[in-house]
């Protein structure tokens, strides 16, 4: 399933069994004695757990930490084998966000005419519009019921095989191209500790042999910025180019046309942000600090 974002599992020296009755009955939140004393650092470390629970008491199947560099997921033990929330889970410590976005209570913003799928929703534009998917909309049989509609009045028309949706756990079976690329291009550049020491990967995503448009040697300066705005080192490409700026939560901050080799990022706050780069020919991705 990870096969296109060039990620594969290895297990790293076993599972080990934690015999702790009180990490048994698992909320999310309490990871203190997790962390202090079954946490590897630079690996995925994967608990699984009989009861697990999010704070309001609510029983949940799983949930993924990315934050301050530690990378940790939970799954209950029940959940572990229905094929798909580990790799959901996955799919978030490698910066997916789900496909109805990132309120799991309010509805998206995305439309379905897909005109703002590169800020809105999950900021993945190869992912239909989500009102948000449970078994109240979604039939055994993995049709989608439900008859939301957008603010334009378009009705909604979800992808319930989606990996990042609340489908049913059985429906989702794949992550869409453009998700496989934003793993890929997150893993590359956040979660690069995960790889052999020494082994840089290559960051360069082409989907053609090289050409003369090919955005391939582009380089960034000044990076850090310093006046509001960063600049493409020259090129002769005369193909439009067009921009995505990406934060390190995976959501979509600004896009639009590289006009004189220069973008504007004067409105984005200080931090570290992924800029992806694309024209006809070729899709770039040059990692950033403002
Ligand atoms: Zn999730």
């Amino acid at each position: 399933m990870f096969d296109g974002a060039l990620v594969n599992f290895i297990l790293y020296e076993g599972v080990d069994y934690i015999d702790d009755s009180d990490l048994m009955q698992f909320e999310k939140g309490d990871e203190k004695t997790l962390l202090e004393n079954h946490y590897i650092p630079g690996i995925l470390n994967v608990y699984f757990a009989e009861y697990l629970t999010n704070s309001s008491k609510s029983s949940i199947c799983g949930y993924s930490d990315n934050t301050d560099n530690r990378d940790i997921i939970v799954v209950k033990n029940s959940c572990s084998i229905n094929d798909s929330t580990l790799a959901h889970e996955i799919g978030h410590i490698l910066s997916l966000v789900h496909t109805h976005g990132v309120s799991n209570t309010q509805l998206t913003t995305e439309l379905v005419d897909g005109s703002n799928c590169d800020t809105d929703g999950d900021g993945i534009c190869d992912t239909p519009a989500d009102p948000g998917l449970s078994s109240d909309n979604v039939d055994n049989f993995c049709n989608y019921t439900g008859s939301a509609t957008d603010a334009n009045g378009d009705t909604f028309n979800p992808d319930t095989s989606n990996m990042m949706s609340y489908s049913l756990k059985a429906c989702r079976t794949y992550f869409s191209k453009e998700q496989i690329i934003r793993m890929y291009t997150y893993f590359t550049l956040e979660k690069n500790r995960f790889t052999q020491p020494g082994v840089v990967p290559e960051i360069v995503i082409e989907e053609e042999d090289y050409d003369k448009d090919s955005l391939t040697a582009v380089k960034l300066f000044p990076n850090p910025v310093q006046n509001g705005n960063i600049y493409l080192s020259s090129t002769k490409i005369e193909t439009a180019i067009n921009f995505k700026i990406v934060n390190l939560q995976g959501q979509a901050l600004a896009n639009g046309y590289v006009e004189n080799n220069e973008i504007n990022v004067n409105r984005l706050p200080a931090g570290s942000y992924i800029l992806q780069l694309q024209n006809g020919n070729s899709t770039v991705i040059r990692r950033f600090v403002k």
